[in-house]
């Protein structure tokens, strides 16, 4: 069977045809969000996509990961920090009259969690934590086989976990989330908030600092490097903690454009971990580097569509 997953990114849409047997991406493409357009718009734009991609091949149904607050149940984007037009936004309905197909729609963060259970690092497991790492700090927990999404279906918002009461600002309005240590975002602001005092670091070697010149600078051994490098390992230890206290997960998965720094940032994570969960939950539980790389979204959304149905 074929779905249609479709990863509604605030600048990018990608949009993927997925043999739902094995997670091979058959044919995919993108195109431009153009939020500036109107909701309307945007769906028609993703629906012509979807026919274009599809042409000559049936496809079974449509799961879209979304940003922002989902209602599920009815396909509607409540609100979305990347849409800030979409005020219950009905996208599931608006996409299903244009294709006459079912249509699915899942906050994206969730989506990944089901991508990673369908396709990745999750497959055979009924208790999962994933934490997506980019921009923000994204979260979706898996226990019993079951996305817990909570009583408004906005839950497992695990990147504004307060890590530190006295840290900084994050974006949701509270001081020291997850968040504001361990997203790209945050990375970037730590670096530059030191150059003054760092100002031979390989970081500002380009004019640009990114999360990925830090970690790259971190396995050079560059001293600042090397200590955003910690604070990261230490905040990300301190969640993941909280995170194997409460859910008992078998595995932590992590995904996002700061999980590809890879060992230096996963070896460290798991040590660290390891000294702060309790004992008896020492080796109930891996973490691992999402598997799904660049088709995490497209994968994820596609996995909407198989755990609605199953
Ligand atoms: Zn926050």
């Amino acid at each position: 069977m074929n779905i249609v997953g479709v990863d509604l990114g605030g600048t990018y849409v990608k949009i993927g045809l997925v043999d739902s047997k094995n997670g091979k991406i058959l044919k995919k493409s993108s195109i431009e969000t153009k939020v500036e357009l109107g909701g309307q718009e945007v769906v028609k734009r993703i629906a012509n996509a979807i026919l274009e991609l599809t042409e000559g091949t049936d496809y079974h149904a449509v799961g879209i990961g979304s940003p922002g607050s989902i209602d599920k149940e009815n396909g509607i984007v409540r609100f979305s920090p990347n849409f800030p037009d979409w005020h219950n936004f009905p996208l599931g309905s608006l996409l299903s009259e244009l294709l006459g197909k079912n249509v699915y729609v899942e906050n994206d963060a969730n989506s990944f969690a089901l991508g990673e259970k369908w396709f990745g690092a999750g497959i055979g497991k009924n208790h999962i934590v994933a934490l997506t790492l980019g921009t923000g700090v994204g979260g979706g927990v898996i226990s019993h086989g079951t996305l817990i999404t909570g009583s408004t279906g906005i839950g497992a918002e695990l990147g504004h976990v307060i890590i530190n009461p006295n840290g900084p600002l994050c974006g949701c309005g509270n001081y020291g989330c997850l968040e504001s240590y361990a997203s790209a975002t945050a990375i970037v602001r730590m670096a530059t908030e030191r150059k003054k005092k760092f100002p031979d670091s390989i970081i500002f070697k380009n004019e640009k600092v990114t999360a990925k010149a830090v970690f790259d600078a971190a396995r050079d051994g560059d001293r600042l490097a090397l200590m955003l490098r910690d604070e990261v390992v230490e905040a990300l230890a301190i969640g993941i903690t909280g995170f194997v206290h409460i859910f008992n997960p078998e595995v932590v998965i992590i995904g996002g454009g700061v999980s590809r720094a890879g060992d230096i940032l996963f070896e460290p994570l798991r040590k660290r971990v390891n000294e702060l969960v309790m004992p008896t939950f020492k080796d109930t539980f891996e973490i691992i580097q999402s598997p799904l790389v660049e088709n995490a979204g497209i994968l994820g959304a596609a996995s909407i569509v198989l755990q609605r149905e199953n």
